[in-house]
């Protein structure tokens, strides 16, 4: 789970890591009255889970609160497009009112999981700002990294070295190994996947400052973590995804292909795409409809399919253990009867009671496009998705 940059902010305040002065608005007027409460002088952000923003004009800086209202005007209501989005973009609802801070060096410090490692790790650069990704290609010897041992958290020699690292001068080591070991300590206490601050400012008056902050959030930790997901926002999120959710079916994640895939395992469901995109396709979702036995979370899931106007063909690859195949078989003819399902559907079914599955879609008299196994029912898919 994301959070926007507003929220994110306030968690680093509460953990002390410095943030600049500010407040959200839902209007151009309250963006006006916050821009003059802070002396006129201001940046306006659009609030969006997704970066890139500055790029794409989705950061104003500004300098009355006339200026601000415009500002806000501009942004609220509409949707933002950035090289994260996507064409369609996201909706703009929020926009963040800061006080302009006057920047004379723009670092980059964030904390990740390194999945390889097994580890938290800590990435410090002084190429910091809107570039950090080219930075992270042609010289990634500017990035600095540390390995954190979680029992041991981050040792003050760790985050000195660090901070020399980043070029800090002297009257700012204090504030800035301070700001690193706090921002481990959200990022351990909050259970996030990433903690990002890009770009980290030193003012022209010196201090040390997050000018951006992005909070992304494990959700295998959401159960104790009541606090963090009420920052949730749906608006911001793919709504095919809202709504799997909220039907129970947590492991769909939409793509940007044209075969919308149904499979159980998610192991069998990675091993989909891989294999749609050796034949020359692209799968529309990841979905691992997992155990369920229940014919009616079957017909639920092959309605989101559906209902995704990219999806050309429908992959239903399943390979029964504990998961019986008659019963998406039922799943797949009870949708069939419940809505109009217009792209072609390949169907393979293998394992524990297959010899019903295929009965009952024998039976059925739905024109399905069969196959016995996984390469074949993939080549099918890509076709049938080109035809279509
Ligand atoms: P992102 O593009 O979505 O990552 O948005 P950021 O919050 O990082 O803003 C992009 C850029 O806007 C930053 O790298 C800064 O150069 C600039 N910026 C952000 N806040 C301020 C500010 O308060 N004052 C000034 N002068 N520039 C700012
Ligand atoms: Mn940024």
């Amino acid at each position: 789970m994301k959070a926007h940059e507003y929220q994110a902010k306030q968690l680093m305040a509460e953990f002390g890591v410095p943030v600049p002065r500010g407040s959200v608005a839902k209007t151009p007027a309250e963006a006006r009255k916050i821009a003059a409460d802070l002396g006129g002088k201001v940046v306006v952000k659009a609030q969006v889970h997704a970066g890139g923003r500055g790029k794409a004009g989705g950061i104003k800086v500004v300098s009355s609160p006339d200026e601000a209202e415009q500002a806000a005007k501009k942004l609220l209501g509409t949707r933002l497009v950035t090289h994260q989005t996507g064409p369609q973009g996201v909706p703009v609802n929020t926009v963040l009112v800061e006080e302009a801070i006057n920047i004379k060096r723009e670092l980059y410090l964030s904390i990740v999981i390194d999945g390889v490692a097994g580890l938290p790790v800590i990435m410090a650069s002084e190429a910091g700002g809107m570039d950090i990704e080219e930075v992270a290609r042609t010289t990634p010897e500017k990035i600095l990294k540390a390995y954190i041992y979680p029992g041991q958290g981050v040792r003050t020699y760790l985050a000195r070295k660090l901070a020399y690292g980043l070029n800090l001068a002297q009257e700012q080591m204090k504030a800035g190994t301070e700001l690193i070991a706090n921002l481990y300590k959200l990022f351990q206490a909050k259970d996030c996947s990433l903690a990002e601050i890009n770009p980290l400012v030193v003012t022209a008056d010196g201090r040390v400052l997050a000018a951006d902050a992005k909070l992304n959030f494990d959700d295998n930790a959401s159960y104790r973590q009541k606090a963090v997901e009420a920052l949730r926002d749906i608006a911001q999120e793919d709504p095919l995804e809202v709504e799997a959710k909220s039907k129970g079916i947590e492991n769909y994640i939409k793509l940007d292909g044209s075969i919308g895939c149904l499979v159980n395992g998610a192991g069998l469901a990675m091993a989909v795409l891989d294999l749609l995109k050796q034949e020359g396709g692209n799968a529309a979702n990841f979905l691992d409809i997992g155990t369920i036995n229940d014919p009616e979370r079957v017909v639920q899931a092959i309605g989101i399919i559906n209902s995704d106007p990219n999806v050309k063909a429908m992959l239903i690859n399943i390979f029964g253990g504990m998961a019986r195949t008659d019963v998406i078989a039922q799943g797949l003819v009870t949708a069939h009867k419940k809505m109009e399902i217009k792209v072609p559907v390949v169907v393979r079914l293998a394992g524990t009671n297959v010899a019903q599955g295929d009965k009952i879609l024998d039976e059925s008299g739905l024109k399905l496009i069969r196959a016995s196994n996984f390469r074949e029912a993939a080549q099918k898919a890509v076709a049938a998705a080109k035809k279509s």
